[in-house]
């Protein structure tokens, strides 16, 4: 815009110049008015690269106002984190089982125009319905509706984790749909959960010794019929490959799970706010022996203040574990 306006001054007044050249019995009156007319348009020009830069702030701040009003439609207290101008931001929700999921959304700055981006830890994304009036509560829909359509699927492999000797991948996030079973005589099974059609056979694949890879394999085909979208996981896999399969080692896994479930990092950052938190490991385990899931108590406050059913007693809130939703306590002092 500046530049442009720059241009058109210099053309101009070049073409004043050589009139001037051409007429030089012109009056001096003349010769100043031309100039006169070169200083109103500098002042033009300037007047309305400052407008074009005034829109652009204006734009920046309605484009500001209207992610903030639509971060209030979805509450503020699903929002767990965005930067300076609110172009990235990551909301939490908890869906019915009680399992909790971050949605990253990314915003263009021509937004809403342009759909938003968004990322999450799922095995597949949803398309994003995006219409001229849509806004960032229609996204967050959109993900409660396809993290609900899920349910199965995690529910799926959550059977597997807590009843199969499962030897990978070590934490799985809720996006792998596979795992490493051993089934025992030195074999693992590799099981790809198809997220789509959880309750079906999934695909496999046998890892041991030749003689019992083939019997297993057989036992895998003739079978198949046998599975049943009735029975559990684990039943099925019992059914088919026609022996008992063991469970998982009864650990403590307070080793294995460090990484807080809320904001997924084993330390807190080091940060004056936090005070005596600040850069310091996990210190709550949730107390279901099927759970155990680690957090920092300054991050499960902050999530069981953003709960409306959460209550609290002196300095004590009680409200559910974000992963198993069986009752948990901490106290604020500690966390603060
Ligand atoms: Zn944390
Ligand atoms: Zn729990």
């Amino acid at each position: 815009m500046w530049g442009a306006g720059v241009f058109n001054l210099n053309s101009i007044c070049m073409r004043r110049g050589s009139e001037e050249r051409g007429f030089r019995a012109k009056s001096d009156a003349h010769q100043l008015r031309d100039r006169f007319d070169c200083r109103r348009l500098l002042t033009l020009v300037l007047h309305v690269s400052f407008r074009a830069k005034e829109t652009e702030e204006l734009a920046m701040s309605i484009f500001y106002q209207t992610v903030q009003l639509q971060i209030e439609e979805i509450g503020w207290e699903h929002l767990v984190w965005a930067n300076g101008d609110l172009t990235i931001m990551s909301f939490k929700i908890l869906d019915k089982s009680g399992r909790f999921h971050i949605l990253e959304i990314v915003l263009d700055k021509n937004y809403p125009k342009r759909p938003p981006a968004i990322s999450s830890d799922v095995p597949h994304l949803f398309s994003l319905k995006w219409y001229p009036n849509s806004r960032l509560k229609d996204v967050v829909e959109q993900f409660i509706k396809h993290v609900e359509e899920l349910q199965d699927f995690w529910s799926v492999m959550e059977n597997i984790d807590k009843s199969l000797l499962v030897v990978g991948p070590e934490q799985p996030s809720r996006s792998v749909s596979f795992r490493h079973i051993n089934i025992g005589n030195d074999c693992v099974l590799v099981v790809n959960v198809n997220a789509d059609d959880p309750k079906s056979m999934p695909e496999s694949r046998f890892i041991g010794s030749e003689s019992h890879v083939s019997s297993l394999k057989k036992l895998w085909r003739s079978n198949a019929r046998l599975w049943s979208e009735h029975k559990s996981f684990v039943e099925n896999l019992a059914k088919v490959l026609e022996i008992q399969l063991q469970g998982p080692p009864d650990v403590d896994m307070d080793h294995r799970q460090l990484e807080c479930g809320i904001c997924y990092a084993q330390y807190l950052p080091t940060d004056t706010e936090l005070g005596t938190s600040s850069g310091s490991g996990t210190d709550y385990t949730c107390d279901n022996k099927n759970c155990r899931k680690a957090f920092h108590s300054v991050c499960l406050v902050d999530w069981l203040r953003s709960i409306t059913t959460t209550r609290q007693s002196f300095n004590v809130l009680f409200g559910a574990c974000p992963y198993c939703s069986d009752p948990v306590a901490v106290k604020i002092n500690n966390a603060n």
